[in-house]
């Protein structure tokens, strides 16, 4: 109904320097015997993995690490089918958001029959999974508050969601000392990706005073520390600071949902496997130049969050400095073009037309969507200068 607001949130949250050596004590919560830790073999590669089977000491252990970016719908079925066959008490989520969705599927629907494809959409998970411990690795998705899990469809061509009270994790856990070794240009794209959640989350027609508290100061995390993220990656007061930015804009859109930077990236990620934190990065200045004169103040809130002078100015004038200061900092941390990616502009008519059909992204953007509005924002997005 009009005027009344949900947020909604996961039961516990541990966080600080260091957080992952209580993972045994979290884990005991739960009475598990038998674990899943869910990674990737990216993660394998850094001996992160292997520290948290430590850090779990005496449990009985299985790290599945078959899980690409971006991840298939196969991926998840073979994972769920892992799950289900083996007997798992407990599933632990290690890593950027590919991680974390397919743990968190797996983990749900490991009590629910039936193929993983059948619960896309919005809650459809009918009965409570096994418990869940997610431990971010990256700062960019805040899936570790969402009851969200996003799914490639690679023979459509795009990228859908599951949408579940039985997605949130039980326990989060966040260590920024596990993101100290992410490489610059994944610092990128995820930093961005947590910008784009705050920003679309911000201007959403369902904001609501708690998202938009969230919202604002996750721009302001990132605004002020993203480029030392990317830049000097040892610096770990950045780091807390990106995951706790990454943290909060999961708190905001969680509730408040994302708008069209999501409803098109989300075509362009499953046509042309482009990461998706690039995606949101390479899309959102020409989204906010199409939503800015549908929430002109909310965009002049978001430059003062970023750091942008707007006193004696217009609200107009504000509102376009958050456009600049984006711009900027995704030029500073080295996000590509839509053309130095190599996308062809024919895709353009595709892409607007799966972007249309995201309803859950459609709604909430503050300005009323089109197919012709879309082909516009492509068609800016494609015009774009080389960044470097
Ligand atoms: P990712 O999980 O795909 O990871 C990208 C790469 O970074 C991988 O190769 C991984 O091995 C590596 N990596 C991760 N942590 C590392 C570390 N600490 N050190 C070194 N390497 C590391 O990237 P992502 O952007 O975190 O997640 C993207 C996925 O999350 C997409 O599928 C996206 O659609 C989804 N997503 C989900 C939500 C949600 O609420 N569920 C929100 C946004 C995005």
């Amino acid at each position: 109904m009009p005027g009344i607001q949900v947020f909604t949130h996961i039961n516990r949250l541990v966080q600080g320097r260091g957080a992952v050596a209580q993972l045994a004590e979290e884990v005991a919560r739960f009475q598990a015997r038998k674990v899943l830790v869910v990674t990737d073999p990216g993660l394998v590669a850094t001996g992160i993995p292997a520290r948290v089977v430590e850090a779990l000491g005496g449990y009985s252990t299985h790290v599945y690490s078959d899980v690409e970016p971006d991840p298939s719908i196969q991926t998840v079925e073979r994972c769920t089918a892992f799950v289900r066959q083996q007997g798992f008490d407990l599933v632990i989520g290690l890593g950027g958001g590919s991680a974390i969705d397919t743990a968190k599927c797996a983990a749900a629907l490991a009590s629910n029959e039936g193929a993983v494809e059948s619960y896309l959409g919005i809650e459809k998970i009918p009965a409570a999974g096994l418990p869940k411990i997610i431990i971010p690795t990256t700062a960019g998705t805040g899936s570790e508050v969402t009851n969200v899990a996003v799914l490639s469809l690679k023979d459509q061509h795009t990228k859908k969601g599951i949408v579940s009270r039985q997605l949130f994790a039980d326990v989060a856990i966040l260590d920024p000392e596990l993101t100290l070794g992410l490489p610059a240009a994944i610092t990128a794209a995820t930093g961005m990706d947590a910008l784009t959640h705050a920003i679309e989350a911000y201007v959403s027609r369902f904001h609501q005073p708690l998202t938009d508290h969230f919202a604002l100061e996750a721009i302001r995390l990132i605004g002020a520390h993203l480029r030392t993220a990317v830049h000097h990656g040892e610096n770990l007061d950045a780091r807390e600071a990106m995951l706790t930015a990454s943290l909060y804009a999961g708190l905001a859109f969680g509730s408040a949902a994302t708008g069209m930077v999501h409803g098109l990236a989300m075509p362009l990620g499953g046509q042309f496997e482009v990461p998706h934190g690039v995606a949101n990065a390479m899309l959102l200045p020409y989204v906010m130049r199409f939503n800015l004169v549908a929430a002109l103040e909310r965009y002049r809130d978001i430059a003062v969050a970023l750091g942008e002078p707007v006193a004696g100015l217009s609200v107009r004038d504000g509102a376009e400095r958050s456009l600049s200061a984006v711009r900027q900092l995704a030029h500073d941390v080295g996000i590509p073009t839509l053309r130095e990616m190599n996308i062809p502009p024919s895709a353009i008519d595709a892409l607007a037309r799966d972007g249309l059909s995201n309803s859950r992204q459609v709604l909430p953007n503050p300005r009323k969507v089109t197919y012709e509005g879309l082909v516009g924002i492509l068609e800016e997005a494609f015009a774009a200068p080389a960044s470097r």
